[in-house]
């Protein structure tokens, strides 16, 4: 608990940390005669119970020299940011942010606004959500005190995402609101006013001005929160979704011929993001559940006879990956790549768990997944969406079978990262040839060996099979 200096104790649930920040920020409001304020998330999240390493302070006047004095009393450096107007420090775990109290107005071409000295309610104002706008009074008058002049602790208990503003003005003002609802929505499970809700649909086309880098940082925090499907509904609804990853919004749908309709793919794929987001906080393997059957709109044929069919969707999808990932201004790197491995082994496991699972085939799987097979067989796993329960048990089990025999097949030939027993080089040296077909072919051979189980995975048993099939090349030992 919190102890005011001057008039006693506040009702809000302060760590050691956090209150010594603020009686350091109270006593050097009283004695500087500065007025100040937390605000913002932090406010927020201690009303939620949620922990908050950023503490944002508002300043009635020069936010930078109130920073200084603060920061001589902790005895901590000041980070100045002349530019903004802002300053920060950091104290153990915590970041403080200092700002003037602005008002702010806007242009039609940027997000970036106006900005002039303002007061506490002009700084609310400009604040995205009345959650946001919460603040509590640091002055020795009133410590401790929430000012909430637009009922955000209402919407707080309501669960409800409201603009201070009209909607309409406070999205197009900064479209990138729009995803910063959608966000918090998500992260906190509330639901959007409808008016607001609307106002989003009216706005989409204002998405367009935010750069792409800050939607996708938008997006990767609905992705990371524990039911992500609540953001990409708002986000399809509102027709966000079409504009910022119209891949995405191409699953929706469900198409019906001669009487036979195929799954809807949008709401599956939503139904498999949530599944694995109960096994993993792996930010990728997300991806991957996004990204698994995204290729199914394109790949979708009637087959008279047979009815709908998705067939290469798994390699025509890994094969998208490279180009959202560049779209979303995701990273072009090794987390691009276990996310396209991902999408074309998707179906390798439920494949092998319908069948009798022969031990070759499963070497081929481990050889093929590598280190990433754990993370496959959980995307398989959460893409079992079927209602029908001898069906969910019969994949279960069977899913079961495939992973005890992938320990089994590891324990005895270790394909996890499967190294070929004789190299290139080897077969070079033995057979005195230079680097060409040849080599490949019998290397080729070796693993598809191994892979079959004629041979162990051994170098002894590798080099004898390596001279018997040269023979038959025609090639002898040096
Ligand atoms: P989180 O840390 O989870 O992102 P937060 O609310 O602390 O949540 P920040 O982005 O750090 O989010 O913003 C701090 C505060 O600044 C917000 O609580 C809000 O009051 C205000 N704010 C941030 N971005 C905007 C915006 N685009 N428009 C209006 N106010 C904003």
């Amino acid at each position: 608990m919190q102890t005011n200096p001057q008039t006693g104790d506040t009702n809000f649930p302060l760590n050691k940390m956090e209150a010594l920040i603020f009686n350091v920020l109270a006593e050097t409001a009283a004695k500087t005669a500065t007025e100040i304020y937390v605000i913002g998330g932090f406010v927020r999240d201690l009303y939620l119970d949620r922990p908050s390493k950023d503490i944002d302070v508002v300043v009635l006047g020069n936010g930078i020299s109130f920073a200084e004095k603060v920061g001589q009393k902790l005895k901590t450096n000041v980070a100045v940011f002349k530019n903004f107007g802002t300053a920060m420090l950091k104290h153990a775990d915590l970041e403080v942010e200092f700002v003037g109290a602005r008002k702010e107005s806007y242009r039609a071409n940027s997000r970036k606004p106006i900005v002039e000295d303002g007061t506490l309610e002009d700084d609310q104002l400009r604040r995205d959500f009345t959650i946001n706008a919460l603040a509590i009074s640091l002055n020795q008058t009133d410590f401790g005190a929430v000012v909430d002049p637009f009922n955000g602790l209402e919407d707080l208990q309501n669960k409800l995402i409201r603009t201070p503003l009209d909607p309409v003005i406070t999205f197009s003002d900064d479209p990138l609101r729009m995803m910063r609802a959608i966000r918090f929505a998500t992260q906190l499970d509330f639901q959007i006013e409808q008016t607001a809700v609307d106002a989003i649909k009216s706005q989409k086309e204002r998405i367009k001005i935010v750069s792409k880098e800050r939607i996708t940082d938008e997006l990767n925090k609905i992705i990371l929160a524990k039911k992500p499907s609540i953001g990409f509904n708002y986000l399809f609804d509102t027709g966000l979704l079409e504009l910022i990853f119209p891949q995405m919004a191409k699953l929706y749908g469900v198409d019906i011929i001669k009487g036979r309709a195929h799954k809807d793919n949008f709401y599956h794929t939503l139904e498999v993001l949530d599944n694995i987001c109960q096994t993993t906080d792996d930010l990728w393997l997300r991806w991957a559940a996004i990204l698994h059957d995204i290729a199914k709109p394109a790949t979708k044929r009637f087959e008279e006879g047979h009815g709908w069919t998705f067939h290469g969707h798994e390699d025509r999808g890994a094969r998208m990956v490279p180009q959202i990932f560049a779209q979303l201004k995701l990273p072009l790197n090794e987390k691009m790549k276990f996310v396209q491995k991902l999408v074309l082994l998707h179906l390798r496991p439920i494949v092998l768990a319908q069948d009798i699972v022969t031990d070759s085939a499963v070497r081929r799987l481990l050889f093929e997944a590598g280190e990433d097979i754990d993370s496959l067989m959980l995307l398989c796993n959460a893409d079992v969406t079927t209602k029908n329960e001898y069906k969910i048990k019969k994949y279960r089990n069977n899913f079961e079978l495939v992973k005890q025999k992938l320990k089994d097949v590891e324990e005895r030939d270790q394909l996890r990262n499967w190294q070929p027993p004789i190299s290139g080089n080897d077969i070079m040296e033995t057979f005195g040839l230079p680097a060409g077909k040849e080599v490949g072919v019998l290397k080729n051979a070796i693993r598809e060996a191994i892979l079959e189980g004629d041979i162990t995975n051994s170098y002894q048993e590798a080099f004898n099979f390596m001279l018997q099939k040269a023979k038959e090349l025609g090639l002898s030992p040096v």
